[in-house]
């Protein structure tokens, strides 16, 4: 702690790049040295305000450093809870994601939303749309320490016309923000997308004829997708706006592999930004006719300059609620936080001297919301194999979703596996997370850090070195 003092009384207020590095780098020292909380608590609030001076020196507006600052710290912390593999962490979800709706117009084969998939009633998800109040809410508790916001899970974000007011209240807690969306949609406001702030669109077009494309995007209509990107092209020209970057996603198949040259074609006459082929999770298991396709997977940048275009999209008016929210949490010292933490978790769970071996990333990185208010940990769909629906924020209880109870079982299934037998003993036969029969993401962490960086270097325009960004990212 002395030490840190030292850096923060030579640099002041105002602090230096060397200054903030070596800052960042110390709370890095004391978080891979698995000080205790406490320790790693006071030094984050002795970095606030070095911090915040240096971010504002930048092209961010003095509420965007405050929201910079807070996302940085807080992704310290989630670095320490996950190394020390913590039940009930202090830290908040850095990414988010979001369904603005549950339905969809179309029926691809191994969604939710597929013919046979429903009438076997092999998925627990019912039709609705993300009210305002509901995503205001999830945004005050969480939107500060955010990073980023995926608009898409199981639903077409496009079928809830309000999703560009929900995509211009994200921005304005600085947060980059993407859809993902068929685009085969009748009632398409192509304008109000560009003006939401919208940052990143994913088109997910697996074909370029008819009668290929719907082999795959049943209900699709591939015309109805020609058209609304050439009315998005068309109003970021009017608007003079660079973003929503457009990407179309080709999955590819055995039955359109032979349409992806046709694709890429088309997609640079229309004026779409990339183009990349993916390879597709496996659905034969749905639909036995569609196979996935042995093909080089690719991704072009058909218009350059895409994190320059990321970066002129922070410049945003926070509307009074968000302003609010952020000054609030800036304020509020980490040590206050804990404090309030430990009222709320008076039970947290003792967790063995050595870490285990593994953890599921999720778990502490992402938290997932659907239309209803139903929070889930990861992006698999919900069915009868286990418990997956780890809480539901509604109005009236908008609390710590994030270490409800299924979370911190969830949690210690990964970090003490005896004590996890031991807390299931005592349960009453209640259902347990299914993490505990999950066959994901069991051997590799994977904490994001590809979005992680480019998210810090594109917020401030270059303003946190490429070192500082490495140390941030590459955990
Ligand atoms: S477009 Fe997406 S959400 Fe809709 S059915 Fe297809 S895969 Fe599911
Ligand atoms: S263990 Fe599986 S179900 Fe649980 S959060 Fe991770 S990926 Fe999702």
């Amino acid at each position: 702690m002395q030490f840190l003092r030292r850096i923060i009384r030579n640099r002041g207020r105002r602090g230096t790049l060397a200054g903030i590095h070596k800052l960042i780098s110390t709370i890095d020292q004391k978080v891979r040295g698995r000080e205790s909380i406490d320790e790693i608590v006071s030094s984050l609030d002795a970095a606030r305000q070095p911090l915040w001076g240096y971010f504002r020196r930048g092209p961010c507006s003095p509420l965007a450093a405050k929201a910079l600052t807070l996302k940085v710290l807080n992704l310290m912390l989630a670095k320490r809870e996950l190394l020390a593999r913590s039940t009930t962490p202090l830290s908040r979800p850095y990414g988010l994601v979001v369904d603005p709706s549950n339905g969809c117009n179309l029926a691809c084969p191994g969604c939710v939303h597929s013919t046979s998939v429903k009438a076997l009633k092999i998925f627990d998800w019912n039709k609705g749309l993300l009210s305002e109040a509901l995503f205001r809410s999830l945004m005050q508790h969480y939107g500060s320490y955010a990073f980023q916001i995926m608009f898409c899970n199981y639903g077409e974000p496009l079928t809830n016309p309000n999703t560009p007011r929900l995509i211009e209240i994200a921005k304005s807690y600085y947060v980059q923000t993407a859809i993902s969306t068929s685009l085969s949609i009748k009632r398409f406001d192509a304008e109000a997308y560009v003006r939401s702030g919208l940052d990143f669109m994913i088109l997910s077009i697996d074909g370029a004829t008819q009668k290929v494309y719907e082999r795959y995007r049943k209900n699709g209509n591939i015309e109805v997708v020609y058209r609304n990107i050439e009315n998005l092209v068309r109003a970021k020209r009017t608007l003079k706006k660079r973003t929503p970057v457009l990407r179309w996603q080709f999955l590819a198949f055995e039955h359109n592999a032979h349409e992806i040259p046709l694709a890429f074609k088309t997609a640079k006459a229309l004026g779409v930004d990339q183009f990349t082929v993916k390879a597709p999770f496996d659905v034969s298991w749905d639909d036995p006719g569609v196979q996935p396709a042995d093909v080089p997977l690719t991704n072009v940048e058909l218009d350059s300059g895409t994190e320059e275009k990321f970066s002129g999209n922070y410049a945003v008016d926070s509307d009074e609620m968000a302003t609010e929210t952020i000054e609030h949490e800036f304020e509020t010292s980490w040590a206050d936080k804990l404090a309030q933490h430990r009222e709320r978790q008076p039970a947290s769970t003792k967790l063995p001297v050595v870490p285990s071996e593994h953890t599921c990333h999720w778990l502490y990185k992402t938290m997932v919301m659907d239309a209803h208010g139903r929070i889930l940990p990861c992006c698999a769909a919900p069915h009868s194999a286990g418990e997956l629906v780890f809480s539901t924020l509604t109005h009236a209880r908008p609390d710590d979703c994030f270490n409800s109870e299924l979370y911190q079982e969830a949690r210690l299934f990964f970090a003490d596996k005896a004590a996890y037998q031991e807390e299931r003993a005592q349960s009453g036969g209640t259902p347990g997370p299914y993490c505990a029969g999950c066959k994901f993401d069991q051997l590799v962490t994977d904490i994001g850090g590809k979005e992680i960086a480019q998210s810090l270097r594109t917020f401030g325009k270059g303003i946190i070195d490429s070192q500082t960004i490495q140390i941030l990212s590459g955990w």
